[in-house]
C-alpha cells in the first residue's frame, strides 16, 4: 500500500478501467451505402436479405447463383438486392462500405479479403473468422432497439442460447417504445431544457417502458413525460451519493448502488474499489479516482471534500464511491458534514463491509452462540500509520468477542503481541483473509500466535482483513454442527411447523 502525501491535491486520474473485450460492437448505419456480396449460396443470400434489411444497397457477385438468392434479387427488398451474375473483380468495391465473401475456396478468399483492403473496405469471410475484419453476432431485433452478440467465434451456440434468453426477457413492444424515442428525442431537444430535465424525461420514460413495455407509447403519455422535465428545468440537482462498492465482488452491489452508478454523471471513487465495480456505470459518467488508500496521515481528505463538493455544486450528480460500507472506517461523516455545510444534498448507500465478505467467503459466522456473543471492528491504522494509541485492549483481548481488524497490515505484528500480553491464547484463532470475493482472494488460517510469521511467508497483494476469536476455529464450525445433528434438535422447528397458523 501506498501512502498519500498530505500536502499533493488528489490528482484527477481519469481511469479507462475498461476490461479488455475481444471485439468492439459497433453499429453500422447502412441506409443507401452500397455493400457488396461475393458468392450466391444460400449462406451468401441470408448475409445478403440481412444487409438489405439495414437498408443497405447490396451489389451481389455470383455466377451460379442459388434460389434463394434469385428470390432475393427480384423480391424488391427495400434498399434493393441488385445481382450481377459475373465473377468479382478488383474495381467493385469503389464506393463501397462492407464487402462480404461467401466464398468456401481459401485462396479466392484470402484474394477478396485482399482487394477489398487495398480498396480500404472492411470485410467479413462467411465461417472463415481469421479472414475477417468484422463478424456478425447474432442479433436480437426490436428495432430501433437492436442489440448485437458475440462470443467472437468461441461458441456460436452459446450465443444462440443468450440471444434466446435475451428473446425472451424482452417484450416485442419495446421496438414501439424505441421508435417513439426516436420522435420525442427531437421534440426535447427543441424544448431548450438543461441536462438534469432532459435525464429526467429519459429516466421517467424508461421506467414507464419497462413496466408496461405493451402499452402504446402515445401522445397523453408524452405529454406527461415533458411536463415532467419542464419542471425539473429550474431545480438545481447537484447532488452527492456515497455509495458503499462492497468488497469487490459486483454481485454484492445493493441494487441501490447499481442505480446509482448507472444515473452518476461523475464517480469519484477511492483506490480500493475493484476495477468490476466501475464496470457497473454508466459508461458516460467521468471517473476520478480519488488516489486515497488506507494508510497515510492526512490521505488528502479536504481537497477530496473540495473536489466532490465543486463537482455537485456544477448541477452534477456526484457518486462518491468507497469501498466496503462507506460508513465503516471510510471517513464518511468528515465528508457528510463538508457536504452539508455547504448546503449540497447528501444520501449514502450502503455496502457489504470487508468483514461480512470475509466471513461469507470462510463461510464461518461473526457471531456464535457459544463464542462469540460480542463482534468488535476495530482499526490496525492509527493516525501516524502505527497502532492507535487508544485501543482498548481488555475488550480487544475479550475470548467472548469475535474480533475484525481492518488495515491490519503494518501493525498486525505488534497487534499481536500486545494481545498475548493480555492474556489471549496463544492458539486463539486467528484468519487473515486479502481481497476477500475477488477472484484473487488469499486465506491464511492461523493463530494469534503464528499469523504474523504466516503473513510475512506468504505472497498477496491487495487489501487485507484478520478475523480472530473462538468463533473462527475448526472447532467452532465443528461443535455447531454436531450440535444441530443431535436428536431432537430439530424438535421446537417441528412443533411449529406443524401448527403454523396457531
Ligand atoms: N469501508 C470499508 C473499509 C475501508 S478501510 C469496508 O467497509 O470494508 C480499508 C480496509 O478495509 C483495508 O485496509 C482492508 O483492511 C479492508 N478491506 C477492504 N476491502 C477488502 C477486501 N476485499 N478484502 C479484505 N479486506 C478489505
Amino acid at each position: 500500500m501506498t501512502t498519500a502525501h498530505p500536502s499533493r491535491r488528489p490528482e484527477p486520474v481519469h481511469a479507462g478501467r475498461m476490461a479488455p473485450l475481444a471485439v468492439l460492437p459497433v453499429f453500422l448505419k447502412l441506409g443507401g451505402r452500397r455493400v457488396i456480396v461475393a458468392g450466391g449460396d444460400a449462406a451468401a443470400a441470408w448475409k445478403a436479405e440481412l444487409l438489405a434489411a439495414a437498408g443497405a444497397e447490396v451489389a451481389v457477385y455470383a455466377t451460379d447463383p442459388a434460389d434463394e438468392m434469385t428470390a432475393l434479387a427480384e423480391g424488391g427488398l427495400t434498399g434493393g438486392v441488385i445481382l450481377h451474375r459475373r465473377p468479382w473483380t478488383v474495381d467493385v468495391f469503389a464506393g463501397a462500405v462492407f464487402a462480404v465473401g461467401a466464398i468456401a475456396d481459401e485462396v479466392e478468399a484470402r484474394a477478396f479479403r485482399d482487394a477489398a483492403r487495398a480498396a480500404g473496405v472492411p470485410v467479413n469471410i462467411v465461417d472463415q473468422p481469421e479472414l475477417c475484419d468484422v463478424q456478425f453476432g447474432g442479433i436480437v431485433n426490436r428495432s430501433p432497439l437492436v442489440i448485437g452478440i458475440s462470443t467472437d467465434g468461441a461458441a456460436p451456440v452459446f450465443g444462440q442460447a443468450i440471444r434466446t434468453r435475451i428473446e425472451t426477457i424482452l417484450p416485442q413492444g419495446l421496438a414501439r417504445w424505441a421508435a417513439a424515442a426516436k420522435t420525442w428525442r427531437l421534440a426535447l431537444q427543441a424544448r431548450r431544457l438543461p441536462f438534469h430535465a432532459r435525464r429526467r424525461f429519459w429516466a421517467l420514460f424508461s421506467l414507464v417502458a419497462l413496466d408496461r413495455p405493451d402499452a402504446r407509447p402515445d401522445q397523453a403519455l408524452a405529454d406527461s413525460l415533458f411536463q415532467a422535465a419542464e419542471s425539473a428545468r429550474h431545480i438545481s440537482t447537484g447532488q452527492v451519493i456515497l455509495v458503499g462498492a462492497g468488497p469487490g465482488d459486483p454481485e454484492l452491489l445493493t441494487m441501490k448502488a447499481v442505480r446509482a452508478l448507472q444515473s452518476a454523471d461523475v464517480i469519484v471513487h477511492d483506490d480500493l474499489v475493484a476495477p468490476d465495480i466501475l464496470d457497473v456505470a454508466r459508461r458516460e459518467a467521468e471517473r476520478i479516482s480519488a488516489g486515497k488508500r488506507g494508510h497515510g496521515p492526512s490521505c488528502g481528505q479536504a481537497e477530496i471534500n473540495d473536489l466532490v463538493i465543486a463537482l455537485a455544486g456544477q448541477g452534477r450528480r456526484v457518486v462518491r464511491l468507497k469501498s466496503g460500507d462507506p460508513m465503516i472506517f471510510g471517513r464518511a461523516g468528515e465528508e457528510i458534514a463538508a457536504i452539508r455545510a455547504a448546503g449540497i444534498p447528501v444520501e449514502v448507500v450502503p455496502g457489504i463491509t470487508a468483514a461480512q465478505g470475509a466471513a461469507a467467503s470462510l463461510g464461518l459466522s461473526l457471531t456464535h452462540r457459544d463464542h462469540a456473543r460480542r463482534l468488535q471492528y476495530v482499526t490496525g491504522h492509527g493516525r501516524d500509520g502505527g497502532l492507535p494509541d487508544d485501543l482498548d485492549w481488555p475488550a480487544l483481548a475479550d475470548p467472548a468477542a469475535s474480533t475484525v481488524v481492518y488495515m491490519p497490515g503494518r501493525t498486525w505484528v505488534d497487534m499481536a503481541e500486545t494481545l498475548l500480553r493480555h492474556g489471549v491464547r496463544a492458539d486463539l484463532p486467528a484468519v487473515a483473509v486479502a481481497n476477500a470475493t475477488r477472484p484473487d482472494e488469499v486465506v491464511i488460517k492461523a493463530s494469534v500466535a503464528t499469523l504474523a510469521g504466516r503473513l510475512a511467508s506468504e505472497r498477496f497483494a491487495g487489501p487485507l482483513i484478520i478475523l480472530y476469536g473462538e468463533a473462527f476455529g475448526e472447532d467452532a464450525t465443528a461443535r455447531a454442527a454436531s450440535a444441530s445433528a443431535m436428536p431432537g434438535a430439530f424438535a421446537p422447528c417441528l412443533h411449529r411447523a406443524a401448527a403454523p397458523f396457531s
